[in-house]
C-alpha cells in the first residue's frame, strides 16, 4: 500500500475544506453580482432572522430607514421588517416589498452598514451571508444547486451548476469559512443544552 500526501504529476490536489460539504466535488458556482447579476438572490428571498440578529438590526434601524426604497421604508415603518407569518427554521423572516427584500436597495443595506463597522456579516441574516451554502433536508452542509435536494429556487440562474462555471469550492472560500464558524456555534449551542433526557 502506498500513501502519498502530495499530488502526483497531473493530479489536482484535494483542497482542505473548512467544513464537510456533501457535494463539494461536483457543485459549480460563481457569484456575478455587479457583473451581470443585479442581486436576484435578494428578490423574494425572505431570509429568517433569529432574536439576536433582530436585536442588532433594531439597534441600527434609524440609520437603515433613510437608505431603503421608498415603498420598503413605508412598509417597515408601518408594520416592521419582520413577517411573523413566514417562518423558516423556527424563526420569522424579513418582509418583501414589490418582490424585493425590504433591505435591498441596489445592494444590501445591512451589508453596507456592516461594512462601515468592518464586518459585512454583523447585521445580515446568516442565510444571506452563507448563500449558496446551506443545510440539506438531512441536516448536512451542502452547496445549493438545481436538481439537488429538491431545490425550489429554479429561477436563480447562479444555482444551475452548468459545466462552464468554476467548482464552487474554488469560489466560496469566505462562505465556507463562515459556515464552519456557524457549524461550530451550533454544535456548542447543542452541547450547552446537554443530552435530551428520556421521560
Ligand atoms: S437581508 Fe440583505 S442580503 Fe439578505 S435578502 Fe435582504 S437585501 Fe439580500
Amino acid at each position: 500500500m502506498s500513501i502519498h500526501t502530495h499530488p502526483q504529476a497531473g493530479e489536482k490536489p484535494t483542497p482542505r475544506l473548512p467544513l464537510q460539504l456533501v457535494n463539494a466535488a461536483t457543485a459549480r458556482f460563481e457569484c456575478t453580482y455587479g457583473r451581470g447579476c443585479e442581486g436576484v438572490c435578494c428578490s423574494n428571498s425572505t431570509p429568517p432572522v433569529d432574536p439576536g440578529k433582530q436585536s442588532l438590526i433594531n439597534g441600527i434601524l434609524p440609520r437603515v430607514l433613510p437608505l431603503l426604497r421608498p415603498g420598503a421604508r413605508a412598509l417597515v415603518e408601518g408594520v416592521g421588517y419582520i413577517d411573523p407569518d413566514e417562518v423558516h427554521e423556527g424563526n420569522p423572516s424579513i418582509r418583501v416589498e414589490s418582490e424585493w427584500c425590504v433591505f435591498f436597495n441596489k445592494g444590501c443595506v445591512l451589508h453596507q452598514l456592516g461594512m462601515e463597522h468592518g464586518d459585512s456579516t454583523i447585521y445580515k441574516p446568516v442565510a444571506c451571508y452563507l448563500f449558496p451554502i446551506d443545510r440539506d433536508s438531512h441536516g448536512r452542509w451542502y452547496i445549493r444547486q438545481h436538481g439537488v435536494d429538491e431545490e425550489q429556487w429554479t429561477e436563480l440562474f447562479c444555482l444551475a451548476g452548468t459545466p462552464d462555471l468554476p467548482l464552487a469550492v474554488d469560489t466560496l472560500g469566505f462562505e465556507m469559512e463562515m459556515a464552519a464558524r456557524e457549524d461550530a456555534r451550533q454544535r456548542l449551542e447543542e452541547a450547552e443544552k446537554g443530552p435530551v433526557s428520556e421521560v
